[in-house]
């Protein structure tokens, strides 16, 4: 894997979105070489795609994903995603999953709009089996359908829970009964909230990475819900931010975290880039 140019160990950004990140921080995709990361950027079409890898030219180790996303649960982009699965353009299968989380947007559990979500995440997971990938989870007040899910998420090559929001001990069932699990933290560790803070401290070091969803989880000045924002948007240098609150509530050196943070994401995608 290629070290970053300063030959430190790669930082793992397991999910972001490299075209709303250009429109606020235009030199992003520097920054990212010169950290040394390594990540996987989401995509929602086969144009988009190409964009996205286009502004990643150069910048080092990136995958990337495609996904239909819950808060947009429609079908028009189906045959897009199987094109792209089918032709090897991307290495997983996200975001994708269910979003409730509010009343704005249509996104309340109605009837109609849980079957609506239900039926695209159903194709993904079809996808994501016939292709051998892994998926990309987005889950928002829907915490019983990744129960009922579980089974067929288990049997995947691997699942990333992007931003995990839940406490230990769901963290923990889920992990029980599909050890293919990773719990991806950035944001919700840096913002306080409390449950995924405490999924952070307990999980073992071997289910989890680190994530930006860049630029949408701007990190507070503390690790406070409500305290002042540093920025207006996430970016890479969140990472290190994140790496330090890890050690901080697992009680353990930066270094080893980071390298089996680093070991952790190539154990499911380093046939991509090794
Ligand atoms: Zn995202």
């Amino acid at each position: 894997m290629t070290k970053g140019a300063n030959n430190l160990i790669v930082l793992i950004d397991a999910h972001f979105h490299p075209d709303a990140l250009f429109s606020r921080q235009p030199d992003f995709s520097r920054s990212y070489k010169e950290l040394g990361v390594a990540g996987l950027a989401y995509s929602h079409s086969i144009k988009n795609l190409e964009y996205c890898k286009k502004l990643m030219e150069g910048a080092g180790v990136c995958l990337f994903s495609m996904g239909i996303h819950p808060q947009l649960p429609i079908m028009d982009k189906a045959s897009e995603l199987e094109e792209a699965c089918s032709k090897k353009w991307i290495h997983a299968i996200g975001e994708c999953g269910f979003d409730f989380f509010n009343d704005q947007y249509g996104m309340a559990r109605t009837k109609e709009n849980e079957n609506a979500q239900r039926l695209v995440f159903e194709y993904q997971l079809k996808l994501a089996a016939k292709y051998g990938l892994p998926i990309i989870l987005h889950i928002r007040k829907a915490m019983d359908l990744v129960f009922e899910y579980l089974n067929s998420l288990s049997k995947l090559e691997a699942v990333i829970f992007h931003s995990w929001p839940g406490p230990i001990n769901e963290a923990k069932a889920i992990l029980k009964r599909s050890p293919n699990t990773l719990f991806s933290f950035g944001g919700s560790i840096l913002n306080g909230n409390k449950k995924a803070r405490g999924s952070a401290a307990e999980l073992p070091v071997t289910a989890i990475v680190t994530e930006t969803d860049a630029p949408y989880q701007p990190p507070r000045e503390a690790p406070v819900p409500g305290a002042r924002l540093l920025r207006t948007y996430s970016s890479q240098l969140d990472i290190r931010l994140t790496l330090d609150e890890l050690s901080f509530l697992r009680n353990s050196e930066k270094a080893l975290l980071e390298q089996q943070i680093e070991q952790n994401f190539i154990k499911v995608f380093g046939h991509a880039f090794l």
